[in-house]
């Protein structure tokens, strides 16, 4: 059975673009399709594919204007901030970079009497479950190298950004990749899930909730179908007493606050030495205060509306909890008159904040930051450890020892010192505890997209 999926739009309420998804049997096609393509595409050589590939992205970055606006009408993200193709050419040129040494073969032995080596093979067809928070970004991660390593890929995007696989598909096809090897899908939950319990897939990767990745952990359940789950966050900053003071609220309230909050390693919760406690808050309420709340096309706007409003009733639910609990709210709601009461929602930084509050626990996932002065490193290690997330922690000090120190004692896929809220293609993308697990980007991402194939071949028979 077919549904129509809708895309509300943030900005003004609208039916931005409607589509109907797909039945069991015509996405079962599709992937038989994309089973077909792949030997075809397997056997083209690595240097073809990163070239289409490459192709297929620059026509995208030549579509930058509709992508932008198209953005800010599906998920509010002010037309100001370009898009997303800053991280997606960066981690564009180093996956294809990279891309002949990480998918080499580990030769053990190459002699007259034996071939002996590992190779890595593509899975197949691989399923990317997007989310809509940032909708290119995070699809790109594992499609492109994905399709470098010689697999075909059905991308199946978000509700909220049902026009991103649309736009993908138009470009790496026209940069080459054909029709079947890259395959944008509106699927429903219910027949994502069927397909992955068929053993459709080689491998899935998902991007978004913890509820939707445990959904896809459960489908793929005794079918043996590797799985990528990065899920949410509750990101932690700790601002140690040798921290540089300006740089720490510069860069930890936008960690917070770009994007209305929503990425998965935005900072939700901020540490801060006692002795730094009182000024940090102050810097940070001046900081905040400086946003503009209001329409993504407007182009002095920095804070656009919540990708829809059942996400910013969640955001208004934690910060009434933890008042009535006891929480002070520092930002005054009169300061952002386009604050609506549904999807445009007043950024708020919450103190007096403790670990019973939802807004300390739960993701948020929204721009809401609260701050709690801690003692010492012992307090904060304690502090950034008490969740159930695992995505990145945010270290903030002069001393690079004791960031490492202090970071090999934190329970996150990542540790920065004095940045936050960003993706180093060079290095692994994951996370642990309810982040789930995965390995995007990097070497380490292309062998989450092959598997390893061992060959022995003996070339003499005594
Ligand atoms: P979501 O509701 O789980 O949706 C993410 C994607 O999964 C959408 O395409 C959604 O489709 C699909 N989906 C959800 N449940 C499914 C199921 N049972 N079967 C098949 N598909 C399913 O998450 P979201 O609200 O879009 O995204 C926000 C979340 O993503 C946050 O928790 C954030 O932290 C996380 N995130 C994590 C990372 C990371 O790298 N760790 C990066 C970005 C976002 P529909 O839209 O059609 O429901």
């Amino acid at each position: 059975m077919t549904k129509t999926i809708q895309c509300i739009s943030p900005v003004d309420g609208r039916v931005y673009a409607e589509r109907s998804t797909l039945t069991l049997a015509e996405a079962e096609a599709a992937v038989e399709r994309a089973r077909q393509a792949q030997i075809d595409w397997a056997e083209r050589p690595l240097a073809e594919r990163i070239k289409l590939v490459k192709a297929g992205i620059a026509a995208l970055s030549a579509m930058k204007e509709r992508v932008v606006e198209e953005l800010a009408w599906q998920m509010g993200r002010p037309t100001r901030y370009g898009g997303e193709f800053g991280g997606i050419n960066e981690r564009t040129d180093y996956m294809t970079g990279i891309a002949a040494k990480a998918l080499a073969p580990v030769v053990v032995e190459a002699s007259d009497r034996f071939e002996r080596r590992i190779e890595r093979e593509p899975h197949g067809v691989i399923l990317v479950v997007a989310p809509w928070n940032y909708p290119y970004m995070t699809a790109i991660n594992t499609i492109v190298p994905a399709l470098i390593a010689g697999n075909s890929v059905v991308l199946k995007h978000a509700s909220q950004t049902l026009l991103v696989g649309e736009r993908l598909a138009e470009a790496l096809h026209a940069g080459g990749v054909p029709g079947d090897v890259f395959q944008n899908v509106v699927l429903s939950h219910d027949v994502t899930e069927s397909l992955i319990g068929q053993r459709a897939f080689g491998f899935v990767n998902f991007t978004g909730s913890v509820g939707g990745g445990a959904a896809i952990e459960k489908a793929a359940a005794g079918t043996f179908t590797a799985t990528g789950l990065e899920l949410g966050g509750k990101d932690p900053g700790y601002v140690m007493d040798d921290a540089d003071l300006d740089a720490a609220v510069d860069s930890l309230m936008d960690g917070a606050m770009y994007n209305a909050g929503q990425c998965c390693c935005g900072i939700e919760r901020i540490y801060v030495h006692e002795s730094l406690y009182d000024a940090f808050v102050e810097k940070a309420v001046k900081w905040v205060g400086a946003l503009k709340l209001g329409n993504p096309f407007d182009a002095d706007t920095t804070i656009g509306p919540m990708a829809n409003r059942r996400f910013a009733d969640t955001i208004r639910g934690q910060i009434d909890d933890a008042v009535a609990e006891g929480a002070k709210a520092l930002i005054d709601p009169a300061l952002f008159p386009a604050d609506d009461g549904g999807a445009y929602l007043a950024p708020q930084i919450l103190v007096d904040v403790n670990h019973e509050m939802r807004v300390m626990r739960e993701e948020s996932f929204g721009p809401v930051v609260g701050i709690m002065p801690v003692a010492d490193d012992e307090e904060a290690i304690a502090m950034m450890n008490d969740c159930d997330y695992g995505l990145t922690a945010s270290l903030w000090t002069n001393d690079a020892d004791r960031a490492a120190r202090i970071g090999r004692r934190i329970n996150t896929g990542t540790v920065f010192m004095n940045r936050c809220d960003y993706l180093d293609p060079a290095l692994c993308w994951t996370g642990c505890k309810d982040t789930g697990r995965g390995a995007a980007l990097s070497a380490l991402g292309y062998m989450s997209v092959t598997r390893p194939k061992s060959y022995h071949l003996k070339k003499v028979t005594k």
